[in-house]
Parts: structure tokens; sequence; C-alpha cells
């Protein structure tokens, strides 16, 4: 864990102007990675996982040119830091790991691994994991630990109805420079970052529901994989501690996906083992 983060207030309280809002609100845990040296019992991004010798290490199953390769470590999440996790049975820990290797076909987003873990279980810990033979670097997450953070979100504007995206247009006060509508996706519904939970943000795409192939439950943001934690757009994000930085700091792990967007891991809320991965 490192130094805490502290998301500034909204600039305004959206459920006050528009009370109908007030039952979509989501918590987000915001996972402020940042550089550090994390160990297999820290949560972390790009940090090593508290692996046992007796589970086979992931490798693709996607087709490569050459030898199947190993996954590498994005994202080790113990619960007792990120309490927004539903871990299912006893397990206390997720790890996720995804083929740095190549953007795959069809959608050319790199293939994902899930695993949840009992941290107590793992008596024997994999110290030298196999590494991938020509990874490609954006896809690399340098070594973070985390500050995760609850925050409060809304959903994106393209996910409300015609009619609540008019009152916003009402409510909200804007000038030549700063419509309502950009007020609030900037602003006040979709944290920015690394996250767990809250609502998708979109922006390549409208908006797509997301249906479990296992029971067909509406699915859930489980991670969202984000290329920055802020931008000139929204720096109303950045969080207190923060301030003094730039926007060449504003990306800690690297990591930069699909022509600087996100990566949304789904999670079935009936079932923590459904899941799928989305780009955004
Ligand atoms: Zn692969
Ligand atoms: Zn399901």
């Amino acid at each position: 864990m490192t130094t805490a983060r502290t998301t500034p207030p909204r600039p305004l309280d959206i459920t006050a102007l528009i009370p109908g809002l007030a039952p979509l609100a989501r918590t987000a845990t915001r996972l402020h990675p940042r550089p550090g040296t994390p160990t297999v019992h820290d949560s972390s991004i790009g940090g090593p996982l508290l692996w046992p010798t007796r589970h086979q290490w992931p490798y693709c199953d996607k087709w490569h040119e050459g030898p199947q390769e190993p996954m590498i470590p994005v994202a080790q999440l113990y619960v007792r830091d990120i309490p927004q996790l539903k871990a299912p049975g006893r397990t206390d820990l997720l790890q996720i790991l995804w083929c740095p290797t190549e953007e795959h076909p069809p959608d050319h987003k790199p293939q994902t691994y899930l695993f949840w873990r009992t941290a107590a279980d793992v008596t024997q810990v994999l110290t030298e994991p196999p590494r991938p033979s020509e990874p490609n670097t954006w896809y690399v997450p340098k070594p973070c630990v985390l500050a995760p953070e609850q925050v409060t979100e809304y959903p994106h504007l393209l996910e409300l109805s015609a009619e609540q995206q008019q009152r916003i247009a009402e409510a909200v006060e804007a000038d030549e420079s700063y419509e309502a509508e950009e007020i609030y996706r900037n602003e006040l519904s979709v944290a920015p970052g690394w996250k767990v939970g809250g609502w998708p943000s979109w922006g390549l795409t409208d908006p797509i529901a997301r249906f479990c192939i296992h029971c067909g439950t509406r699915m859930t943001p489980l991670l969202t994989i984000a290329s920055h934690e802020w931008h000139p757009d929204n720096r109303t994000w950045i969080p207190y501690e923060d301030q003094a930085q730039d926007d060449a700091d504003a990306n800690p792990p690297g990591v930069t996906v699909i022509d600087a967007n996100r990566l949304q891991l789904y999670v079935c809320p009936e079932h923590p083992y459904h899941h799928t991965d989305l780009v955004q």
C-alpha cells in the first residue's frame, strides 16, 4: 500500500439537481496505482503474484507464431484492501493475467485470465514465473502499489434515458465553453483510471449491455484497465496528493490499451466465476 489518495468532492451534487439519479449511484474503488516495489503479499498492478508452485502458470491459448506464450501479471487484488470485491467461497485474492504479445483477433485485445485464490492455501510461492519472449511493452505494466479509495459514480450519459439527459441539460449550469453534458460526462458521472466496480465509461462505442454467456444475468464491471488516470478533460478527478503532477504522470503503470482506451472486465453478479472482457 502507498500513501492514501483522496479524490476531491464532485464540483456539484448531481442528485440534488436530479433526485432520479440517486438510485443509480454505484460504488467504485479507484486503485490509484503508483510506482513501487510490491511483494506477493501486496495488492498491486504489474507486481509479483502469490502463485503456488503446484499450480500450472497460465499460457495464452490463442494462436501465436512460434511456441505458446506465458501470460504476465496485470493485477493482484486482496479483498482486505478492496472489500468491494465479491470473492467466491473462502477465496480472498483476485489475480488477473494477460497475454502481452499480441492483440488477438477478432477484437484485438489482450487475452485475459482471472483466478480467485485463498491466500492462506499458498505454502510454496513460485518465485520465477515464465516470461514471454517478445512482449508488447504497452501491455507490460510497470510495478505499482495501490491506494484503493471508494468513490460514488453515476451512469455514463449514454446510459441515461433521453428524459434524464434532457434534465441534465436543463439543471447543470453550463456556459459557452463547457456544455452541461460535458460537465456531467467529465466531472460528475464516471471516475477515470484503474478501478474496481462502478459504472463503465463509453466512448468508442455506444453502451452495450453485457449478459453472462453462462446464465444470462446482466453483467457488471469488475475491473477497468485504463490508459491514464486523468487527462485535460477531467482534472477534477486528480487526487489532492497528485495535484502537483502533470499529465505525463497520469499513467504510472504505463499500460496503453488499444489506442489509449480501456479494457473492461465484467463479472456476473450472481456467479463470481463467470466473467468476460470488452474493449471500450
Ligand atoms: Zn496470446
Ligand atoms: Zn452467470
